[in-house]
């Protein structure tokens, strides 16, 4: 047997961090299977569904590398066949049409809030009109909606992640599958087009599980193969609240703006309700394939935590090849100003080198914008807090070293264990501990307070490009000083 897994967003809105979630542990299932990934848009909500939301969706799931095997398909291009089905059922009495008028169904609703649910109301009511005055009045072009009749007895099926569940049908409402504008209802349609497109695993979220036993009354009364069901756990803010814009961005979209790589937000998503089973949390997408299994789904919910996210985040940039991220890079070096597209083709070496020296350091492509801004051109802007802090305390030492620096740096062998141990030892002489000399250093050099490795940082920019600086710097401090002074 093929395993037929599908992914069916709505494109009512832009792809939420939860429906990833769950077409990720689809595609982590069947690409572990060797099945099939079908991609449905279930784009029956008129009023709602539009074609930009669609885009988006597609969009996105290329972004995070969620290829589809078959699809899209269209749920509205299914609607003849679903009212087809629908009249099946009625022909063998186990469907029925409903007359209710709004007042009926107005007076119903406040009953039930006083009384609970009559779950049978709407069925004694049909039973007034006669099979036959029904098919009259519905020739007649009475409005009514078409309700499924519920069947005695229980709804039994063997989870993948809850293991057996029950539904005692008593509890299940005579639902509505075809309402009065000829149109089918999320349960009917659902499983009229998982059962028609052969969907051997149905995955989605728990709060799907009371729908799973209506879904499975309707596929045994049109005797259709039932799939097997698994739900996945809900995904809840730092609160214990169910994850909304209220704790950040919710829609993928926003987090590919931001700078994550797709890798990280799978590695991120794909532990949210699975447990890998040991500590290594950090994963490449052929790594949660071979790893992936259902029976690791948790049953209870999981938080969604930025700070993983960023944690995460930091492995991947780590991980991957310079080449990979100067593609995401370059574009956005360009629009912040710093350097054209076409200038780092020219130098091509130096800027691999550049993105290795700051990618252990980024979380986010944004992260290697701001990191790299002072690698650009040697006249850098020196941040005024960096300044005060590393400098101004005590201009004549900063004075001092830095002088001191250029001397040494003139004639020193260009290596990092020599540099090193150079400054180490001026570190010793001087009875400093060695950040008195690296923190000046670093701010001549970078502009800042913080930076990669600063012999990492020398040995990439180069003799040359450091004696330049370190001119900048002492003609900067000697003029902060005066200001100071003066
Ligand atoms: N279109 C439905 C949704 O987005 C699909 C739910 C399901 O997987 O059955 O919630």
């Amino acid at each position: 047997m093929t395993v037929r897994v599908r992914f069916p967003p709505s494109p009512t809105g832009n792809l939420h961090v939860g429906g990833v979630r769950t077409a990720l542990f689809n595609w982590l299932f069947v690409r572990k299977h060797g099945g099939v990934f079908v991609l449905r848009i279930e784009d029956t909500d008129k009023d709602r569904s539009n074609p930009e939301h669609n885009a988006t969706i597609l969009e996105s799931l290329r972004w995070l590398g969620l290829n589809w095997d078959e699809g899209p398909y269209f749920q509205s291009e299914s609607l003849k066949r679903h009212k087809e089905e629908v009249m099946s059922l009625l022909d063998r009495g186990l469907a029925y049409r409903d007359f209710s008028s709004a007042e009926e169904l107005a007076s119903e609703r406040t009953r039930t809030k006083v009384n609970g649910p009559d779950r049978r109301a709407a069925r004694r009511r049909a039973e007034l009109v006669s099979v036959k005055e029904g098919e009259a009045k519905a020739q007649d072009g009475e409005s009514h909606a078409i309700r499924f009749r519920v069947p005695e007895g229980q709804t039994i099926w063997k989870d993948m992640v809850h293991g057996e569940m029950k539904f005692e049908n008593a509890d299940i409402d005579d639902l509505v599958i075809l309402r009065s504008d000829g149109s089918p209802t999320y349960n009917f349609a659902v499983a009229s087009d998982d059962a028609n497109q052969g969907i051997t695993h149905v995955i989605r979220g728990d709060d799907h599980l009371s729908n799973t036993a209506k879904q499975i009354l309707i596929y045994n009364s049109m005797e259709w193969m039932e799939p097997v069901f698994a739900h996945v756990p809900m995904i809840l803010g730092p609160d214990g609240k169910r994850l909304s814009k209220r704790h950040g961005a919710t829609a993928i979209q926003a987090y590919r703006d931001e700078g994550f790589l797709p890798s990280a937000m799978i590695n991120f998503l794909a532990l949210l309700g699975w447990n890998p089973g040991d500590d290594i949390e950090f994963m490449d997408l052929d790594t949660l394939i071979d790893r992936f299994s259902m029976d690791r789904v948790l049953k209870k919910s999981s938080i969604f935590d930025l700070k993983k996210l960023g944690w995460l985040s930091g492995q991947h940039f780590n991980s991957t090849p310079a080449k990979e991220l100067a593609e995401l890079l370059s574009p956005k070096l360009e629009a912040a100003g710093l350097i054209t597209q076409d200038a780092l083709k020219m130098r091509e070496d130096w800027y691999l080198g550049l993105i290795d020296l700051l990618k252990t350091r980024a979380r986010r492509i944004s992260d290697l914008v701001e990191l790299s801004e002072p690698f650009f051109s040697n006249d850098i802007e020196f941040d005024e807090s960096a300044v005060l802090k590393h400098w101004l305390k005590d201009p004549e030492k900063s004075l001092m070293i830095l002088s001191f620096l250029r001397s040494v740096f003139t004639e020193v062998d260009w290596d990092d264990t020599e540099l090193e141990s150079k400054i180490r030892a001026y570190a010793v002489q001087k009875q400093w501990k060695l950040g008195e000399v690296i923190h000046p250093l670093r701010v001549a050099i970078t502009g800042r307070e913080a930076s990669p490795g600063i012999f990492d940082v020398l040995i990439f920019l180069g003799r040359d490009c450091v004696l330049d600086r370190l001119g900048n710097a002492l003609d900067h401090l000697e003029k902060k000083t005066a200001e100071t002074l003066g």
